[in-house]
């Protein structure tokens, strides 16, 4: 068995839906588990509707039902396939406009819509080509998580779940991606782009041989092409350096993606719909051979807190203050610096220089916030026993005059972060990618 998840474009119009069937058709005897994501655009667009309804706007829907319908149009399927969903979706946008009111909870209905819809119609053209198939529902196929609406986690007894429900069945499945139930039968999603992490629970649950990641491009790439225009796909990878890189800004997968696959060491594979030929990236336990270093990533939108206190000389519990800041306004934290007097900690841009983070840390010490600065992330398994690779890779960066303006190593042995400027951040991951993978 194996799952194949598809992403928005390799389902966005009715020609990338035929593409994407017959990648599936001819893996049929490998007992494919489809895993898709909405039409390309629909989920951007559902939230717009839903924003737009509270006043009264309901311009969009019309836009979310013609791309749905054109495509069945196209495909010449049963124009009111998914007349059901959309019908559904105009009385809760409905709601939204007569109560003036969006909750996190209606959002997460208002997004299951574009899966629901792009299930459905996979499913009916994979039947049409004699492949007898059904859609469901994440919380069909058994995923269970927790209430936290938009941003929703799994919980571990969805694998026990998927195994009772979707083993053995006497149809092709095609699975919505991203979205779930909470244990009270609520709607949730699993963060955008959350089909990936899907895809990854339903390979566990089923104990599939491998999970297939179907994108646009021909797999994770050492760096972002438009950045380093000497970037190169990847064939391995190990999970340890596709998390990190995931996390710190390589797009294509979702950060969650490998946590699920880890625990039964489960291959995930990157592919290319628009080139099934290229055997694209794999991502396994460790790789057999390859570079020292794997990847350069790149998290733009980065604010730098500091902290500085004398207060903090010898004293205990200091940190855990400031932490306690962050836990209580619900922020993460991805990087931490620390010295005898100050702490510095980096924060996604989105939450900026809050006033009420700003206000509750000044109760702490002097606080400094800069805003547009980016994280650049050096990966690979072979930093942990080349003990010259950090100074070449400091070297790179200062010998062009760019302040490197944090640094973090150590927590993860594989991966060296540097805070730069954001206007310096294209050049010193253009400069790390010549130093240390171009040159290998
Ligand atoms: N449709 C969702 C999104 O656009 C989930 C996904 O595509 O993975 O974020």
């Amino acid at each position: 068995m194996i799952v194949m998840k598809f992403g928005g474009s390799s389902v966005g119009s009715a020609e990338a839906i035929k593409k994407t069937c017959s990648i599936v058709i001819n893996n049929i005897e490998k007992q494919p588990y489809v895993v898709v994501s909405a039409l390309s655009g629909i989920t951007d667009l559902l939230i717009s509707s839903a924003k737009t309804a509270k006043s009264g706007d309901m311009e969009a829907l019309g836009k979310i039902k013609d791309t749905h319908k054109e495509v069945i149009s196209a495909l010449n399927l049963d124009p009111k396939i998914v007349d059901q969903e959309l019908e559904e979706l105009e009385t809760t946008l409905k709601g939204i406009a007569y109560l003036h009111e969006l909750t996190d909870r209606t959002m997460d209905t208002i997004m299951s819509f574009g899966e629901r819809c792009s299930s459905k119609i996979i499913a009916a053209y994979l039947t049409a080509q004699g492949h007898k198939s059904s859609a469901f529902t994440g919380w069909d196929a058994g995923i269970i998580t927790d209430s936290v609406h938009k941003n929703a986690s799994y919980l571990a007894d969805s694998y026990d779940r998927i195994a009772e429900r979707m083993k053995n069945l006497d149809v092709l499945p095609v699975i919505t991606g991203f979205i779930a139930h909470d244990a009270d039968g609520e709607i949730t999603t699993l963060g955008r782009g959350g089909s990936d992490l899907t895809a990854s629970i339903i390979g566990v649950g089923i104990d599939a041989d491998e999970i297939q990641i179907w994108t646009d491009v021909d797999g994770v790439m050492t760096c972002d092409p438009r950045i380093c225009s000497n970037a190169r796909t990847l064939p391995t990878m190990s999970f340890r350096e596709a998390s990190e890189l995931a996390y710190f800004g390589a797009k294509i997968l979702h950060p969650k993606t490998i946590q699920p696959a880890v625990k039964k060491n489960i291959p995930v594979v990157v592919k290319n719909t628009f080139n099934p030929e290229f055997d694209g990236t794999r991502v396994i336990e460790s790789k057999v051979k390859g570079n020292t270093i794997s990847g350069i990533a790149l998290k733009r939108n980065v604010t730098v807190i500091t902290i500085v206190s004398s207060r903090m000389l010898d004293a205990h519990g200091f940190i855990s203050k400031i932490f306690k800041v962050f836990d209580d306004l619900k922020i993460s934290v991805d990087m931490v610096a620390t010295s005898e007097v100050s702490v510095s900690i980096t924060l996604d841009g989105e939450n900026g220089c809050r006033y009420d983070v700003i206000a509750e840390l000044s109760k702490l010490g002097e606080v400094k916030c800069e805003s547009d600065n980016a994280i650049i992330c050096v990966v690979g398994d072979g930093i942990e026993d080349n003990p010259r690779l950090k100074g070449r890779i400091i070297n790179a960066i200062t010998s062009n005059d760019i302040i490197i303006k944090m640094i973090s190593q150590g927590a993860s042995s594989i991966n060296v972060g540097l805070v730069v400027k954001g206007s310096d951040a294209e050049k010193a991951a253009k400069l790390l990618h010549d130093e240390l993978i171009d040159s290998e």
